[in-house]
């Protein structure tokens, strides 16, 4: 049973990665002049997110779709606290780049309402039609993350005292016994199994119709990554799993997870699958695999799109030969 997992230089660059000509001035996040500055600086720039939807600027018919890149008196104009906006980092031109997160009734409380911030859209939307540029998806998505994280850790998990944000959005603290939280991001392996010459994927409850994709599950507390793919796979296929190798990963803001992609090579090809989560799992061939990415499938069967490390995993199979 061959195994022959891509060349990690070859493997194609998921559309969300770390923004990679953002410098993260992580150093500079807890130094409040130098935080005000930023804030101050008339070429910073902020992403607006009002319930975790995204502002944007689009044409009429919505056929584009922008990131809106708010000046800081833009933002005071509407009415826009700054007080709580996230540092993401400085561009390569050294301007501020930071992130604003309204909640629903904060952003209905901004003069002039939801309307002044409209068009608002879901960021999965966005990632799945492509709208944005890699560049800006990234950042984005670096956003929405720290923004799910701060709106799920406004009490402390010791005393249940509200917590109040810091270091620019990089740590919360408690008020009343001082506990200190900082963002988190949850680890989850993301699978292309293999078992030489065809790919297992599945069909998950939650997807639409005819949609497959690779498998995925969390990396729980004291596994390591390959402990992780053989355990997650046999409890969702009941494959063995040999070999495991590395390619890839991606943050995926979901809200705050880190997809971890590999390949895994199937000992086994009986497949026993979990009905509580999984609806059907299946071999297909590379030739089967390239219909369905090309949209040609006969019997209409899909896979994901390019906006996602799942697509990577796939290609990269399709792509491998044999
Ligand atoms: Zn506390």
């Amino acid at each position: 049973m061959t195994f022959n997992p891509p060349p990690r230089d070859d493997f194609p660059q998921p559309a969300i990665h770390s923004a990679l000509t953002l410098d993260r001035m992580a150093e500079k996040r807890g130094d409040t002049a130098w935080v005000k500055r930023r804030l101050e600086d008339k070429n910073s720039r902020f992403l607006l997110f009002a319930d975790l939807l995204l502002a944007v600027d689009s044409n009429a018919d919505r056929s584009e779709t922008r990131t809106r890149w708010y000046a800081a008196k833009d933002l005071v104009k509407l009415g826009v606290d700054l007080g709580g906006a996230m540092l993401l980092g400085c561009n390569a031109k050294g301007h501020g780049v930071f992130a604003v997160s309204l909640s629903a009734a904060e952003a209905v409380a901004v003069p002039g309402g939801m309307d002044a911030l409209h068009p608002l859209v879901d960021l999965r939307t966005l990632a799945l039609q492509g709208a944005l540029t890699p560049h800006d998806l990234s950042l984005v998505a670096m956003g929405r993350a720290l923004a799910a994280w701060h709106d799920e850790t406004r009490c402390c998990g010791r005393c249940g005292g509200y917590t109040i944000p810091c270091d620019a959005g990089w740590r919360r603290q408690c008020w009343a016994c001082g506990g200190k939280f900082f963002p988190r991001t949850d680890p989850a392996v993301i699978v292309l199994i293999t078992d030489g010459t065809r790919c297992l994927l599945g069909h998950h409850k939650r997807y639409a119709h005819k949609f497959y994709s690779t498998l995925a599950g969390f990396v729980e507390p004291g596994e390591d990554i390959e402990a992780c793919v053989r355990r997650e796979m046999r409890e969702e296929t009941g494959l063995t799993i040999g070999e495991v190798s590395y390619l890839a990963s991606q943050p995926w803001p979901f809200p705050h997870l880190l997809m971890i992609g590999c390949w895994a090579q199937a000992l086994t090809s009986e497949l026993r699958i979990e009905e509580a989560e999984l609806h059907d799992a299946r071999w297909f061939t590379r030739e089967q695999v390239r219909t369905m990415m090309e949209g040609k499938h006969a019997a209409g069967l899909s896979v994901p799109g390019p906006h996602s490390i799942a697509y990577a995993l796939i290609k990269s199979f399709v792509d491998s030969g044999g």
